[in-house]
This record gives structure tokens, sequence and C-alpha cells, in this order.
């Protein structure tokens, strides 16, 4: 038989090296910005446009390349950084594996500008598809500007693969927050699509902190130092009362390069062990300086995971190190510098005006003319469904505050169902009014979680929360698409924090909270002023709604705005829904077996479970065979 194996060209090898290195546009983001740390530059430019997919421009003013090796540079394997295989136990440098601008060329169209000190000209270099298109001498400043555009041209299905530009640009942000929080002593410039994110000045490691997440981040600080042998710990967690449900906040940087360490995480969490509740993230951001010579990172492409000779010792440290900061904050007042109003990010939006909210309200409204719930009745608003009955969850029989803790002990609830709420609520969601003529009794309420009731044919076991969700969410749907929310005005507004990221998804997303009954204003960089929440939601939870509605925003997947509104409608409902443990009085009991078989899809809740179950009297009849 002939021989049939060749060796693969390069610019085939390239694409392929391309996929390991190249994920989406955020991977080129990562590996220009830390090739630019690399070149020793002290200003570092960052310029995307459509979320990376056409346009990102790294601008550095490093230390250039000669001619010869701006054509070298994009061969593969071809590093200035080590020279022998025992270099790469003594690394200083963020690359070393040579591949980064080899695959990014193979897979784009690349302009390369670039000048060294030494020269009085800069070389002006142009690669599509690993393919040289020209090489020119031109008069450009001394370092260096990679422009990747077109990403993926050469391989539709990659390029297709790419999120909504919203979603690219988030994984891009992510990049750009590590890398500038892992060097504060130099400064980072971030435009997108032509206006200014982020504009950090050289400062020290806790401004950094401050600059990326807004001002509020600052007096959330506890710091952590400790030094030993093995290893120099450095940085600062966040109070326990800080700790979120989502993740994200967690960074761990060792020299200088920021890494993703389950082990090392769990040590952390190990640490706030006791001080925050069961399925929240305590956040972190921990420098660990270590001998190079004692940590392997060349074990991934794109090099976030290291290994570390001595895992043990460090998750040790670690712990101890964290617990035993935690436990001073509370006494030794935490550092602090002078809040600089300068310091915080100045955000794109910082000049814009916030769109008016356009939710009508009825001005003759006087909130003190009943002690019921206060509805503007506007016409906006009197056409509201019958849940305008929902009334906060009754807690004036101290009798019912015993109830929850007795469910809680005969009841082994799962901790699905208690995502939101930690401790079980008691009351009803619906007004009491309708208690006033008992509706025959025709439900009940079983261990605090299903209510049956009756049918024709046998009976019917509605799983609450879930039903409930489902009645919210088709609230909610048709709300947003009818654009008929009942808003309550809030007579004081709440001023809320958010860093500066949430405030640019709070943006996004501001319409369609404003057509769920959502009013506020973003009125700083990082503040936002609620002046109206929809009817079904109380003030002491909106921040808890927004925090949530955002981290699900960030989640989703496609950035259409069908997913939008649906994953909104999905958060709201899962958040504001009865959950396992909730009293429900008779009247509510029944307004909710009504609403539910009044809904579209009664039978699955927004989350695609079943909402109830049907047992018949011929089930029955079969268990007494
Ligand atoms: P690595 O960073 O692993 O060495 P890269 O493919 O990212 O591999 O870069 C190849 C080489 O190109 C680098 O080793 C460096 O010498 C040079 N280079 C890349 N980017 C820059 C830059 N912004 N300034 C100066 N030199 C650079
Ligand atoms: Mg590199």
């Amino acid at each position: 038989m002939a021989d049939i194996i060749k060796l693969l060209p390069d610019h085939v090898a390239n694409q392929i090296a391309a996929g390991e290195v190249v994920q989406r546009p955020a991977s080129v983001v990562k590996e220009l910005l830390e090739n630019a740390i690399d070149a020793g530059a002290t200003i570092i430019k960052l310029i995307v446009k459509d979320g990376g997919k056409n346009l990102i421009q790294v601008v550095d003013n490093g230390k250039g390349m000669s001619a010869t090796d701006a054509r070298l540079s994009f061969e593969r394997h071809a590093t200035s950084k080590i020279q022998k295989a025992e270099d790469l136990f003594n690394l200083n440098t963020k690359g070393f594996r040579g591949e980064a601008l080899a695959s990014i060329a193979a897979i784009a169209h690349v302009e390369l500008l670039t000048k060294t000190d030494l020269d009085e000209v800069g070389t002006q270099l142009k690669i599509e598809g690993s393919k040289v298109i020209s090489q020119e001498v031109t008069v450009t400043p001394k370092g260096t500007s990679m422009l990747v555009k077109n990403l993926f041209f050469n391989i539709p299905a990659r390029r297709n693969f790419l999120k909504s530009n919203q979603v690219e640009l988030r994984h891009i942000t992510d990049e750009f927050h590590r890398v500038a929080l892992a060097h504060p002593n130099i400064a980072f410039h971030f435009y997108n699509n032509g206006s200014e994110l982020f504009n950090l000045p050289v400062v020290n490691f806790r401004k950094r902190i401050v600059q990326v997440f807004g001002g509020k981040a600052n007096s959330k600080l506890v710091p952590v130092n400790e030094e030993t042998q093995v290893v120099k710990i450095s940085g600062f967690v966040k109070k326990p009362e800080f700790a979120k449900k989502s993740r994200g906040e967690q960074f761990f940087f060792v020299n200088d390069r920021f890494i993703k360490s389950p082990y090392l995480h769990h040590a952390i969490v190990a640490a706030f062990e006791g001080l925050i509740k069961t399925n929240t993230y305590p956040g972190y951001f921990l420098c660990l300086e270590v001998d190079p010579g004692t940590i392997d990172i060349n074990i991934h492409p794109t090099k976030t995971e290291v290994k570390f000779d001595d895992e043990h010792t460090l998750y040790a440290l670690l712990r101890s190190t964290v617990k035993h900061s935690l436990g001073q904050f509370s006494v030794v007042p935490s550092i602090d510098f002078e809040q600089d109003p300068n310091l915080d990010t100045p955000y794109s939006y910082k000049n814009k005006e916030a769109k008016v909210p356009h939710v009508t309200v009825d001005a003759s409204f006087n909130p003190f003319a009943n002690d019921d719930v206060a509805i503007p009745k506007s016409s906006s608003t009197t056409k509201s469904t019958s849940y305008t009955n929902y009334s906060k969850p009754n807690t004036k029989g101290w009798e019912n505050l015993y109830e929850g803790l007795e469910s809680k002990k005969e009841e082994d609830i799962s901790f699905s169902s208690m995502e939101f709420e930690s401790e079980v609520i008691t009351g009803s969601i619906f007004k009491e009014e309708n208690a006033v003529e008992e509706p025959a009794t025709t439900t009940f309420q079983l261990r605090r979680k299903y209510i049956v009731t009756t049918i024709k044919s046998g009976m019917v076991v509605i799983d609450q929360g879930r039903a409930h969700q489902r009645v919210l969410y088709e609230k909610f749907l048709k709300n947003i698409t009818i654009q008929e929310a009942v808003s309550q005005q809030l007579l004081f507004p709440l001023t809320m924090h958010f860093s500066t990221s949430d405030i640019a998804i709070l943006k996004e997303i501001q319409g369609q909270l404003i057509t769920i009954g959502f009013a506020f204003k973003i009125v700083g960089k990082d503040v936002v002023e609620i002046t109206g929440v929809p009817l079904q939601v109380a003030e002491s939870e909106v921040e808890m709604i927004l925090e949530q509605l955002i981290l699900d925003y960030q989640m989703q997947i496609s950035g259409d705005s069908f997913s939008q509104t649906d994953s909104l409608a999905k958060t709201l409902s899962k958040t504001l829904s009865v959950k396992t443990g909730t009293v429900l009085d008779a009247a509510s009991q029944q307004a909710l077996v009504n609403d539910l078989f009044a809904c579209k899809e009664p039978t699955l809740s927004p989350f695609k479970k079943p909402t109830y179950v049907t047992i018949t009297e011929n089930d029955i009849d079969k268990k007494f065979i």
C-alpha cells in the first residue's frame, strides 16, 4: 500500500492550534493584552467593536519589535520569552508558548504596527489567514498596535457559533477585569464601539478594585496579608454579608497571572464557613506570590490552570490566613483611603441622560387615604388583573413565627426549593378580603408544599411554588408584551449601588424593566435611584431581585429580545413565587388553583417542570386491591 501520511501544511496546523487558543473574541483580547504587558507597556489601550467579532485592537507603549521580529512573531512556536525547556520553570512572563499570534493570524485579518526605541522607522505588516499580504516600512510611535479584524472569517462554523455582541462583550470585559486587576501599575483604556468603557490610571491594588467594581466596593473589602516561606498572600476578601448568590468577583492571581483553581477556591469557602449562607459565594481578590520554580503553568493552552508543587500547604495557609483576617476585621477598622470622586470608573454612561420612565401614576393618589396596599389608580393600572389583591406576607400573628420553624423540623426541605429563601415565610399571597366569605373547602395544603383539590375524576396535587411561578410568568410576559404593568410608586426612592458593568446591563434591560413596573434612574456612575417597583415586589426584595435579574441576564446565552423578555419573566416568576414552607390560607389556595388553570399552559412551570399531578379514582382503587 502507498504511503498515506503527510505533514499538514503550516496554515492548516495553525488553524487547528487556533482552535485551542482562540475560542472567542475574548481569547484574542487576553493574548494581546498579555503580550503588551510582557513588552513592558505602561499604558495599554483596548478597542473593540461589535463584541470583538469585527475588530479588536490593542495598542501599547511597550518595547516594540524589529522588522525581522515582527515577521517572526507570527510563526508557530516563535517566542522571545523562553529559549530552553528549563526556562519553563522560571517564568516571569505571561506568554511563553509562542503560538498566540500564529493562531490569531490563521483565523483573522491582522494588521501590526510596531517600532522599537532604537529604530528610526517602524514596520507595518498585514496578514490574512496566515498569508502575508504586505510588509512595509512606516512611521509609527514606539510600541505596538495589533489590530485583529473579522475573526473566524475562514471558519464560518466557528463564527456562527459566537454569541450575541453583548454576550461576547461581556466575556471580553471579564478578561479585561482580570488583566486590569492583576496590573494596577499599568494604565488601561477600554473603548467599545467608540465609547469609553474604562479609563484606569495607575493606582494601588485596592483602588484598582474600586476602579473596576465601583466606589461602593471599597467599604466591602477586608485586607488579607500573610508572608511565609512558601507563599506571600496579599489582597482582599469581601465581608461575609456581601457574599453573593452568584459566582463572580472571585479572583486568584498567582505571580500576577489570573488563574482558576477550584481547589483553592474551596479553601476560601472553608474560611467563610459559618459566616455566609449556604448557596452563596464569598468574593475575593487574592494575590499569591510563589517561586516560579514551584508552579507549572504549562497545563492548558489558555494558561489559566496552574499546578502547584505543594497544594495542600497552600490550601491550609490560605484558609487560615483568610479566617484570621475575617476574625480581625470586626475589631480592627479596615485600612481605608479617602474616597476620591475621581476614582470611580468614568463610564460611558456618565454623561448620558437616563430615559425617563413612562409609568403613569395618578397624581391625586394619596397613600394615606386608606391603609390598604398602595396601588396607584391611574387609567393604566385599573385594568390590572386579579393579582392586585396581592398583599405582603402577613406577619401580624406572632404564632406565624413558629410555623416555619416547625415545618423545618419535620420536613426535609430540599435545597433546590430553597434557593431564594433561607427562612420559611408564612402569609397569604392573596388579599384577605376574599377570606371573608369562606369558599367551600375544596382545597387543602399538604406539608406546606402542595395544594390538593378534588376534580370529577379524582384529585389533583399541585406544587404551590411551581404553580405560582407559572401564574406569575404568564402575567409578566403579558405585561411586557402589552406594556400594561402595575407599578407602585415608592414614597421614598431607594438608592442602590451597582458595579459599572451591572449598570450597563440595567441600561440594556431598562425598557423591559419599565414595562413590568420598575421605574428607575441611573443617577451616577454606579448609583441607581428606584422610584417605582412592580406591585408584587416588596421594597426589601428590590435589590435582591435586580441582582438576580442582572445575573440571569448575564448568563443568558442568546441576546435576542425575545429571550431577554422571556428570561426576565422567568427570573421574576422564580424570585417572587411562593416557596415551599409558605402557609397559604384557604382563599389563597383557591385563588392559586383558579389562576393556574386559567393559564395558557398550566401543566408546566416556566422551567418546564410539571406543576401538578392527577390521581384518579381508578388509581386510588388500584391501591386497595
Ligand atoms: P508568546 O507570547 O507566547 O511568546 P506570541 O505568539 O503571543 O507568543 O508572541 C510571539 C512573540 O511576539 C513574543 O514572544 C514577543 O517577542 C513578540 N510580541 C508579541 N506581541 C508583542 C508586543 N505587543 N510588543 C512587543 N513584542 C511582542
Ligand atoms: Mg503571547
